[in-house]
C-alpha cells in the first residue's frame, strides 16, 4: 500500500512520517508530500512535489497512491479550496482510504477555526471517498510562548475562562495518524481524538510552575482586556479578534470534552500536558 502525506515538511507531517516508519512501513510506500521537496530531503522517505495552489502538482503526486492523509493547510482563509483541490484530485485517483485532520467537532463547533473543517468534512462526504476524519483537539505544544513567557513573568494571562482544554501532544496526534492509516477498520469514523485529561488554566499555570519552580498565576482576561493587551503588544486587528475569538471559544467549552479514542487508538495514554510541556521548555 502506498500512502501519500501532505504537509510531510510541516511539525505534525515529520511525526506521522516517523510513527509510520516507526510501525514499520516500508520507506518506498511512504511518499512525503511537500510543496518545498528539499526540505523533505530528510525524511528517509519517497518525496512528491505537491502545492494546494497546484492541482496539476496534487494529480501528479498521487500517481500510485492508495491512501492519502491530508493534513490541514496552515494558510487560514485559503484552506476550504486547497483541500477541495485535494480532495477531487483523491476522488480522480480512485484512493481507497483517505484520511484529514480535522478540528473537535467540525461540523457543530462554533469555535472559530471550525468552518474551514466543516467545508472540508462536508466536501469528502459529497465526494463520495471512503474516509477516516480525525478531529484533533489542541497540541499541548500551543503553550509553548505561555511556557516561555510564564517562566520570565509568573503569569499567564488568557481569555480562556474557566474553559478546559484536552490537549495531547503532537506526537501523539502523528503516531494516531499513523495506525488509521496503517491498520484496517477505521474507514467511515469520525474520531474526536484529545488528550485523555481536559486540565484548565488554573492547572496550565501549576503544570508550568512545576516546570520552571516558580509561582505561576492564571490571569482571566476580559475580551476588552485581552484585546487592548494584544494591541499594546502590537498585533494587527486581525490577530487580535481571532485569539480572543479562539478563547472565547475555549471558554465556551469547545476543546472540553474527551473520550478516551486518543488513547485508544495508540494503545497508551496520551501525553500528559505537563511531560509535553517539559519536552518544549
Ligand atoms: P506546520 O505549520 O508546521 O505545517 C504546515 C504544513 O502545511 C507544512 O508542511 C507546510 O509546508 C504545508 N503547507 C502550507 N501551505 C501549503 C500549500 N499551499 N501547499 C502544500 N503544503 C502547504 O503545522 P503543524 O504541522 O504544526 O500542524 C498541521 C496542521 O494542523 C496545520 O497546518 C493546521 O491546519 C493545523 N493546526 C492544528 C493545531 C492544533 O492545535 N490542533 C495548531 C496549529 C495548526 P511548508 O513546510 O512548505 O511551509
Amino acid at each position: 500500500m502506498t500512502i501519500l502525506v501532505t504537509g510531510a515538511t510541516g511539525q505534525l507531517g515529520r511525526l506521522v512520517i516517523q510513527s509510520l516508519l516507526e510501525r514499520g512501513a516500508d520507506p518506498q510506500s511512504i511518499i512525503a508530500g511537500a510543496r518545498d521537496t528539499a526540505k523533505a530531503a530528510d525524511l528517509g522517505v519517497r518525496v512528491a512535489r505537491l502545492d494546494y495552489t497546484e492541482p496539476s502538482s496534487i494529480a501528479a503526486a498521487l500517481e500510485g497512491v492508495d491512501a492519502v492523509l491530508l493534513i490541514s493547510g496552515s494558510e487560514v482563509g485559503r484552506r476550504t479550496e486547497q483541500h477541495q483541490a485535494v480532495i477531487d484530485a483523491a476522488k480522480r485517483a480512485g484512493v481507497t482510504k483517505f484520511v484529514y485532520t480535522s478540528a473537535p467537532k467540525a461540523t457543530t463547533s462554533d469555535l472559530v477555526l471550525a468552518p474551514e473543517h466543516k467545508a472540508t468534512e462536508e466536501a469528502i462526504t459529497e465526494a463520495g471517498i471512503p474516509a477516516v476524519i480525525l478531529r484533533n483537539n489542541w497540541y499541548t505544544e500551543n503553550y509553548a510562548a505561555d511556557l516561555a513567557r510564564a517562566a520570565e513573568t509568573g503569569v499567564i494571562a488568557a481569555g480562556a475562562g474557566d474553559g478546559r482544554v484536552a490537549s495531547a501532544s503532537r506526537k501523539d496526534f502523528a503516531e494516531a495518524a499513523a495506525v488509521v492509516l496503517l491498520e484496517d477498520g477505521h474507514l467511515g469514523q469520525v474520531y474526536e481524538l484529545g488528550g485523555d485529561v481536559a486540565w484548565s488554566y488554573d492547572d496550565l499555570a501549576a503544570a508550568i510552575a512545576e516546570i520552571t519552580g516558580r509561582g505561576v498565576e492564571y490571569r482571566r482576561l476580559t475580551p476588552d482586556e485581552q484585546s487592548a493587551s494584544l494591541r499594546a503588544a502590537g498585533f494587527d486587528e486581525g490577530t487580535v479578534g481571532f485569539v480572543v475569538a479562539l478563547d472565547a471559544g475555549i471558554a465556551g467549552g469547545a476543546l472540553a470534552d474527551t473520550d478516551g479514542t486518543l488513547a485508544r487508538l495508540l494503545g497508551r495514554p496520551t501525553t500528559p500536558l505537563v511531560d509535553g510541556l517539559r519536552a518544549i521548555a
